[in-house]
């Protein structure tokens, strides 16, 4: 449910009536918008009667029940405001978000070793990527498959971020390394196998990290937006979607079927921003490119895309990552798009 606040509402109303809430056994959650300030409630509110609410001040201007299933992530809990959530990186703050410009992440599927992840870090910021990827713990499907060097490639991104500046994105698969991963990521990745792994969505919540949250390869868009719920009912206000490509009949072609049609889908039924990973969303390199224009043309806050100084040697994921040649010349071919819808950064890599 949610409490709509009339315009210019005196703050000492606004806390009167979050305290008459609580004193109800509710759990109030201000919410300043650009223009208004809503008081979302989560919990038992189904027993309540709106019109009860409505009579606590003639400076509530309406009652709404929110009907999705997915509370705090629904659009309509902002009553209809897109959100942003705001990445503190050692160059400045980016944000994400749609009254924002794109935001560019790049890097290897793996962190491999220290001169591949400072020169691929060099090369993405100079193109102007704001965010290095890269993964220390990685999910492979075989157990023979190159586990990512874990705690030590940690170490290697905090080299990275001081020679570069630029924000850190890296994947937890298990909630023991989170304290650890939470250091050196600006964002915190929770990859597509891991999305309805709850205990680690209930910890990633209750920490302070913005999280980057990968929709599952056959996840529903609601099972992905109730995933977010998660982290948001846990208390960390800050998720940013992540479509990587689902599973579907065919995999001759692609490794999956890149769903862009979330962009739209999604900016209408939430407020959480969404950015597209062409790279797990093809699975080639050479498909990149175009399914990178086309979710910029279709309204993606953020592309992640991967990048090796060498694919054809990478340990994971080499037939789908770029050079970084190839991506500096994306980032040119992406800024003709980037600029018609308006969307574009005046300035790559530091903002803020
Ligand atoms: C990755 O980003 O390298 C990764 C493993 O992604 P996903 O969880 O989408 O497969
Ligand atoms: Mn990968």
């Amino acid at each position: 449910m949610i409490v709509v606040m009339r315009v210019g509402s005196p703050e000492a109303e606004i806390e009167r009536i979050n305290q008459e809430l609580t004193d109800w056994g509710l759990t109030p959650e201000k919410i300043i918008g650009k223009h208004k300030v809503v008081i979302g409630l989560v919990g038992e509110t189904a027993a309540l009667d709106p019109l009860r609410i409505q009579e606590f001040s003639p400076w509530i201007e309406q009652v709404l029940r929110v009907e999705q299933p997915f509370k705090r992530a629904s659009l309509e809990f902002r009553h209809g405001e897109p959100g942003e959530v705001i990445v503190s990186t050692p160059s400045g703050k980016v944000p994400f978000g749609r009254n924002h410009p794109i935001v560019l992440i790049a890097g290897p599927c793996s962190v491999e070793n220290e001169e591949m992840i400072v020169e691929t870090a060099r090369r993405v910021k100079a193109a102007g990527a704001h965010f290095l990827r890269g993964g220390a713990y990685k999910p492979r499907t075989s157990p023979y498959a190159f586990q990512g060097h874990g705690e030590s490639a940690l170490g290697l991104l905090a080299a990275a971020k001081e020679a570069s500046g630029l924000g850190i994105i890296t994947e937890v698969m298990d909630a023991e390394d989170l304290e650890k991963i939470a250091e050196v990521a600006d964002v915190i990745q929770v990859g597509a196998r891991n999305m309805q792994n709850f205990s680690l969505l209930k910890k990633v919540g209750a920490q302070d990290k913005p999280v980057l949250l990968k929709r599952g390869m056959s996840a529903t868009i609601e099972e992905w937006l109730m995933a977010a719920e998660y982290i948001l009912a846990a208390g960390n206000p800050n998720v940013i979607m992540c479509e990587r490509g689902i599973r579907t009949f065919d995999r001759d072609y692609a490794r999956n079927t890149l769903d862009l049609a979330v962009l739209p889908i999604l900016h209408s039924l939430t407020h959480l921003p969404v950015t597209i990973d062409p790279s797990h969303g093809t699975g080639k390199s050479e498909y990149v490119p175009a399914m990178s224009m086309a979710a910029i043309a279709a309204g993606t806050d953020a592309l992640m895309i991967e990048v090796h100084p060498n694919p054809a040697k990478a340990l994971s994921d080499g037939p789908q990552s770029l050079t970084p040649e190839r991506f500096d010349r994306l980032v040119q071919e992406m800024s003709v798009i980037g600029k018609a819808v308006g969307r574009w950064p005046k300035q790559l890599s530091a903002i803020g």
